[in-house]
């Protein structure tokens, strides 16, 4: 009591001397904006300042609790603006003041952790292990393991075997084709068999069939499953849609599913998931822990991990432990993960470490049923003759596995893929263990307690046991990838496998993203322009949130570990891709009904004909299996309106690019008559044949962020608009151009043997003039690089286990060096948009493309790839980046699009373990240099040799590789891939010491990879000639700051209403963590702080938020942050720590 006093008395002063400390920080800071005028000393000053930063700093600490009213003081001296609007260069928000000349504001927050290189490093792990894969006996990857016989006299072993089934939705049937044949029988067993004994219990992990299920059973059933969640008899565990694929799938998908599924649990069940199950995916993310974190949960279940690992984990008895984010200092982003040790998820694989003997405790396969052991030792129904021998010989097993674990508790499953489908295998299952647990029971000198449990009930005694003992886990840094899971079998073929749909994984993630957020908009300016909450009647907005809806789901299925991987059978694949595709079109339609509402002058005007839409895209889908095409625009004198969507948070200097039917065309802005720079270029109907009808028109567009923009083309007077110029090389046979619109030449004299060439105000690049590929590139800077791109093949090895959807086996060859009997032929086009440099070889087509433009989008090469490879039998095509930045035997590629890993490459493995999955990033780097590949879609890369990089761009597999598939991969399309390439200058580059060193991409890639990543979407408005006015949507003032990044704003569903959008938003934010070795030059546009606190009124300004509650990101109610916790009205200060996800749920208006 006394001391608490005192306590508030000293934190009451510290906080007065706070107050006036800023007061005199306010002060100088004002003195400090003198100074630039010359009128106050500058040492003196900057002493004052430094000294202040210091006491600041130590203020801060000890009033913690008072961080946001100094954030909001601080943010409102601080924070200066980059307004858009004047065009004004923008600005280092805050720390230029504070002495930190070299680095930039910002880093210092990301930079922290590189030294907290506490707990286990995996990659030290791998510098360690041997990788000699020796023969372990009963356990084959593993060892002997013994024991006395005495170690749970004291402690009992306290075991927990936990019923699942594993549902995959679509693999080699379709999701609905698994749901009719097994998955309603399974659940509605369930129901049944676990109501028959209360000991019973089960868990389930996938939603998408869990709801589709709800749906078709009636209310006295869901009382069932109610009753039963609340007995703890059943468990939903993860609770996402699907058991995702941690490899392929963007964090935005990983959320995005993992928020679709606790939504729909917490609306229908009210129970909230608290332990991760994830058995099956190939190789683990700490991604998807960080986001299991974030959603609440605080355990969780692994078990697809490379055999030598595990073996590794096994003998430290460290199978458990808590998984740490790489870059987190601090222990928040911690969760208890349990890794299973053996082969499998199945039961031969789960009782102990003999499959043998494991096996004879899977019921399911008693003599005479479909299935069997194929150890040769069938199971036998346990009675009163057997129980003792039966019990004792799987007490052996327990107990072997048990000496695995730190603890005494035990985790055992009981299952299998689609296992509990009839009821005689629930009896079998059930009853037998049933006489085994009894069995135990009636022993205590066996000193084992043995129950059916769920993952909660494990991790529960665990926690109890270790608490008890006072001990706790030990800390692990990075990820599970590449999975292997005997010899050299390496799971990396799936990183790659159908790139078509990949690539189509990531347009439907753009087109969602960029359609919720539109959505949320146009539902909160509605309710403000009719002041009483209500939305526009003539909008559809029940049909529109059912469109979101059945888009957020099917995005969500995809992200399945047998969807995005590309490993499931030919049909189910069409099924996916037709639900991507539907989902595509679906979205595009509530797009453009959103965007004719915020454009139109006058509201009253609005009115919604799907047949007739106002808007259209300026490009069209036809199938699942073809990649967009754009629409011919017919222009003439009068105005056509194109409508331009940014769907990123920053202001954005874009080509945007149209087709017309006129080779003179005209762009003005349509509010300012302004005309646009812009660039006719021929539409290539074939190499050598430019279309006489189609043109392409590109134009440089000023995007604000997250606006809407109106332009206007017309037709021109003939020869008024540039073209671009074409020049051709095809060695020893010189090509046949036919064109009349452009203005052609061919390489002459001296002239052809001459390196290509072109450059903008930031870079020139040199190509080969007999293949167009990419040789070197200067910066402005005057840093050189040896930048050559190749292309390669991989073929698959002699021996009998082939290269399929899931492995990866090229041979100890290697790759071959792309060839072709014909000198492909290059086109260079130069323009005053864009120029680049065309290669058409017989299986792809490769362009690198250089934008002329000023701020960051001109300083990255545009990389774009068509390949086609339909004519091939077990090939894969790559392309290789070989480069003389000296990179040693490190590379560095994104998890998920959300953390950098370092990767090594170690002679000890095969090339096959070398390649990792890339979903967005990789780069390589040396003290002065750093090139980055950013990529549009996911796929496989390597850096095989120093200096190199690699990515497969296609797979064409035609058999089977015995994992279960049961075909190969041969439905192979035209597919398309797009990068970006960046090569900047490092200074002070971090110099790596031992261990992993956490490395983020600079400001400029992420910029770069936002841009890629979620191009400007394009609508045409009807060419009526009686326009209604139209009018620029512009809902920010400013852009971001530029490492904060606009997850989503995502319309929740109405609590009353259901399949209705209700007037809470989640909005999520990621600050992102960046380098702080290459400052961008010129600076960008956006501007960064370097603090924590985030005053959202004012970077969302001037959108209004009345309410905002912070939440776990899948926005369950229970996570909210209380409401009294904060004030009542604006501001609303946010703390956005660097590589995190926020979470609000927020009302706009
Ligand atoms: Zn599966």
């Amino acid at each position: 009591m006394k001391r608490s006093r005192v306590l508030a008395v000293l934190v009451g002063g510290v906080f007065i001397v706070a107050v006036m400390s800023l007061n005199r920080m306010l002060e100088l800071m004002q003195g400090a904006g003198l100074k630039q005028r010359g009128e106050t000393p500058a040492g003196q000053v900057h002493d004052d300042l430094s000294h202040l930063q210091q006491k600041i700093d130590r203020l801060e600490h000890l009033l913690s609790d008072n961080n946001r009213l100094v954030a909001t003081l601080r943010d409102s001296l601080l924070q200066r603006k980059a307004p858009w609007e004047t065009g004004a260069r923008a600005n280092v928000s805050s720390d230029s003041a504070h002495g930190q000349t070299d680095r930039l504001p910002g880093c210092r927050l990301a930079d922290e952790p590189k030294d907290g290189a506490n707990g286990v490093q995996l990659l030290d792990v791998y510098d360690l292990l041997p990788f000699d894969n020796p023969d372990g006996g009963a356990w084959k990857q593993g060892f002997e393991i013994r024991y006395q016989g005495n170690e749970w006299d004291e402690q009992p072993l306290e075991l927990f075997l936990v019923p699942h089934s594993h549902n995959d939705p679509g693999w080699l049937k379709t999701f609905d084709s698994y749901y009719q044949d097994q998955t309603k029988h399974i659940l509605n067993n369930m129901l049944i068999k676990l109501s028959e004994d209360s000991r019973r219990k089960m868990i389930w992990a996938e939603i998408s069939f869990f709801s589709k299920w709800w749906n078709d059973i009636d209310d006295q059933k869901r009382e069932i499953v109610k009753r039963l969640l609340r007995a703890g008899q059943l468990e939903l565990v993860t609770g996402g849609w699907v058991m995702a694929d941690e490899a392929n799938s963007h964090y935005f998908a990983l959320l995005d599913q993992l928020i679709e599924g606790h939504q729909w649990i917490q609306r229908h069940l009210g129970v909230k998931p608290s332990s991760g199950w994830a058995v099956d995916p190939f190789g683990h993310s700490p991604s998807m822990t960080y986001l299991l974190k974030g959603a609440g949960l605080r355990d969780m279940v692994i078990q697809r991990v490379h055999y030598a690992v595990k073996k590794h984990f096994a003998k430290q008895q460290t199978l458990e432990f808590l998984w740490r984010q790489s870059w987190d200092s601090s222990s928040r982003s911690d969760i208890t993960c349990h890794m299973m040790p053996f082969y499998s998820y199945d039961v031969p694989h789960t009782c102990g470490p003999n499959p043998a003997i494991c096996c004879q405790f899977d019921f399911h396969r008693l003599p005479g049923g479909r299935v069997s052991c194929p150890w040769r030792i069938p199971p036998q129904p346990i009675t009163e003759q057997n129980v003792q021998e039966r019990a004792l010989l799987l007490l052996d097993q327990y107990r072997q596995k048990s000496r695995l674990f730190h603890s005494p508790v035990l985790l055992v499953s009981l299952g299998d893929d689609f296992r509990f489908v009839e009821s005689s295998e629930w009896d079998a299952q059930f009853s037998n263990y049933q006489k085994l647990f009894d069995y135990f029971d009636q022993h205590p000198e066996l000193h084992v307690k043995a129950r059916f449990g769920t993952l909660s009930d494990y991790f529960k005694a665990l926690r109890r046991r270790l608490t008890a003992a006072g001990t706790t886990l030990p800390t692990l840094r990075g990820d599970f990838f590449t999975y292997s899971d005997r010899d050299d079998h390496y799971w990396s073929g799936y990183f790659t496998s159908r790139p078509f749909y990949k690539r189509l994984d990531r347009t439907l993630e753009a087109t969602l993203r960029a359609t919720e957020i539109l959505f949320s908009l146009t539902t909160a300016e509605m309710r403000r322009y009719r002041g009483d909450g209500h939305l526009v009647a003539d909008f559809p907005a029940h049909q529109h949130f059912q469109r979101l809806t059945t888009g957020r789901r099917s995005l969500a299925l995809f992200q399945h570990h047998d969807g995005v991987t590309g490993t499931a059978r030919d049909p189910v694949v069409v099924d996916y891709g037709t639900r991507l595709f539907h989902s595509i079109l679906n979205l595009r339609q509530v797009l453009q009904s959103s965007a004719h509402w915020l454009l139109l002058l006058d509201k009253s005007q609005y009115h919604y004909d799907q047949s007739k839409p106002f808007l259209k895209m300026d490009d069209v889908i036809s199938a699942q299996d073809a990649l967009p095409q754009k629409t011919l625009l017919t222009l003439s004198d009068e105005p056509r309106s194109l409508i331009i969507f940014n769907p990123t948070e920053q202001l954005r200097t874009s080509v945007i690019s149209i087709v017309v039917d006129s080779p003179d065309a005209r762009v003005v802005d349509a509010q300012t008559g302004q005309p646009m720079t812009a660039q006719i270029s021929a539409v290539w109907e074939e190499p050598t044949l430019a279309s006489a009808e189609d043109f392409q028109l590109d134009f440089v567009a000023q995007l604000p962020p997250l606006s809407l923009v109106v332009y206007h083309v017309t037709k021109a007077s003939v020869g008024s608009a540039n073209r671009a110029r074409y020049t051709f090389h095809r060695r020893g046979n010189p090509p046949t151009i036919q064109t009349e619109h452009f203005q052609v030449s061919r390489p002459e004299g001296p002239d052809t043997d001459a390196p290509l060439s072109l450059s903008n105000k930031h870079v020139q690049i040199w190509s080969s003039s007999e293949t167009g590929l990419l040789q070197k590139l200067r910066l402005q800077s005057g840093l050189v690089r040896q930048v050559q791109v190749q292309f390669l093949w991989y073929g698959t090895t002699r021996n009998r286990d082939k290269s399929g959807a899931y492995l990866f086996l090229p041979g100890e060859e290697g790759a071959q060096l792309y060839s072709s009997s014909e000198p492909p032929l290059v086109r260079v086009s130069r323009g005053p948009v864009f120029s680049d440099i065309t290669s058409c070889f017989r299986h792809f087509t490769h362009r690198v493309r250089l934008y002329h433009l000023e701020g960051h989008a001109g300083k990255s090469l545009e990389i774009s790839n068509m390949v086609d490879i339909r004519s091939e039998v077990n090939r894969e095509l790559a392309m290789r980046i070989v480069s003389n930045v000296a990179s040693g035997n490190r590379f560095y590629s994104d998890l998920n699009s959300f953390q950098m890993q370092q990767r090594r490459t170690l002679a000890k493995l095969p090339l096959q373990a070398h390649f990792y999955p890339m979903t967005s990033a990789s780069f390589l780097q040396d003290e002065t240099s750093r090139v980055s590949l950013l990529s549009a879609q996911s796929q496989a890369v390597a850096s095989l040799r120093p200096g190199e990089l690699e990515v497969i761009l296609d797979r064409r597999l035609q058999q089977d590789d015995n994992l279960g598939l049961g075909q190969g991969i041969t439905d192979n399309k035209l597919t398309a891939s797009l990068y970006q390439l960046l090569l900047e200058d490092r200074r002070g580059g971090a110099q790596e010491v031992g261990g992993a060193s956490v490395q983020h991409l600079s400001l400029l890639a992420h910029l770069t990879s936002l841009s890629l990543c979620h191009p400007p979407i394009t609508m045409v408005a009807t060419s009526d000639s009686q326009l209604p006015k139209l009018r620029p949507f512009l809902p920010l003032q400013s852009s971001l700051p530029c490492d904060v990044h606009l997850l989503n704003l995502r319309t929740l569903e109405d609590t009353q209403e259901a399949g209705s959008p209700s007037q809470e938003v989640a909005l999520l934010l990621h600050r992102k963590g960046f380098d702080c070795s290459s400052a961008p030059e010129p600076p960008l546009q956006c501007s960064w702080s370097a603090h924590e606190e985030v005053n959202l009124d004012d970077i969302f300004s001037p959108l209004q938020f009345s309410s905002v509650r912070q939440s776990g990101l899948t926005l369950l109610r229970e996570d909210d942050e209380p409401e009294s916790a904060r004030p009542q009205r604006a501001p609303h200060v946010a703390r956005l720590r660097p590589m995190e996800i926020s979470a609000f749920r927020v009302e706009i208006g």
